[in-house]
């Protein structure tokens, strides 16, 4: 019988977000898959530095182990082929990572791939896969460079995510977008007491807080991040509410830079849809930026991101 994987976090996770990847991304992108292919198997037994998500997978993994139970399954989703995802799976054995599960898809498009292996959560640095799960309507965010000098807390995994479109709909951004400010304090006066839609992560909220309470020791932290203020706020209170979850944390900033607030806190990742936001925070914290489905008025295929960031 197949694992039930039901009230598991699943997460796909590409090996370039898991580890660092940059300089062998590079040999790919300027001499072609036959030399990549070639430095892959010549370097197999040089293990790779963590990436971005490394700190975030490590500690999911560890947190399985604490609690005695398989709540987080991390499965690696990469467009490598067999042949050169071995020195990936060579680093997963060399940081004893409990990862079991991989697709190497030898360049193919890894979309269709995410729902067989069931993946709630999809982080990956290349900005078509990230797209294509996010039009499945799989939570997706593309990572950014990892920040140079971070820290994360040991005993417990600190998550921050931004509000409107990514924990709840993007209803309430397009509105502001398109009306300004003033129409938007309006529109969540007046539906103020209606609980805003889910988001892109609105699931993964969920299942996090489920996580979190099979446990009365904190082991898992969650921060909510967003440039909201009063009386804004109110709907975004009564939606958790209603949605059964709890944040431990919750900043409003009213236009305030977030960077700052992620840095205390600390986060092993942030989601937020907007570069202003997670381009920023990702000197400080791990960040991923959250992209619109290509159907949404918000979509804008040359908005900024982490790859204009990388290439500054
Ligand atoms: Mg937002």
């Amino acid at each position: 019988m197949p694992p039930d994987l039901t009230d598991t976090l699943v997460i796909g996770i590409s090996s370039r977000a898991l580890f660092d990847l940059e300089r062998e991304n590079k040999i790919f992108e300027q001499e072609g898959l036959d030399a990549y292919a070639r430095y892959q198997t010549d370097n197999e037994s040089r293990v790779l530095e963590p990436g971005t998500a490394f700190a975030l997978v490590e500690a999911f993994l560890k947190l399985n182990e604490k609690l005695g139970e398989h709540l987080v399954e991390v499965v690696i989703m990469s467009q490598n082929n067999p042949q050169t995802g071995l020195r990936v799976m060579n680093s997963i054995d060399f940081y004893n990572l409990g990862i079991t599960r991989a697709a190497f898809s030898g360049g193919q498009s890894l979309g269709p791939y995410l729902e067989a292996y069931c993946v709630d959560l999809y982080l990956s640095k290349n900005p078509e896969d990230v797209q294509e799960a996010v039009d499945h309507g799989i939570a997706a965010a593309q990572l950014y460079a990892p920040p140079e000098a971070f820290n994360p807390e040991a005993d417990e995994i600190r998550i921050a995510f931004d509000g409107d479109a990514v924990l709840f709909s993007e209803e309430s951004e397009i509105i502001y977008k398109q009306q300004g400010l003033d129409a938007f304090l309006e529109h969540e006066k007046i539906f103020a007491d209606l609980p805003l839609p889910e988001g892109p992560f609105g699931r993964v909220l969920k299942t996090l807080s489920r996580i979190k309470s099979l446990s009365a020791e904190p082991l898992v932290r969650i921060a909510l991040v967003t440039a909201r203020d009063r009386p804004a706020h109110e709907r975004v209170i009564l939606t958790l509410r209603s949605w059964g979850v709890t944040v431990d944390e919750a900043y409003f900033l009213g236009g305030l830079s977030k960077n700052q607030v992620l840095k205390a806190f600390n986060a092993h990742i942030f989601f937020d849809d907007q570069d202003k936001h997670a381009g920023p925070a990702s000197e400080h914290v791990p960040s991923a930026r959250v992209p619109y489905r290509t159907t949404s008025e918000l979509f804008d295929k040359d908005a900024p991101g982490p790859d204009s960031r990388n290439q500054e």
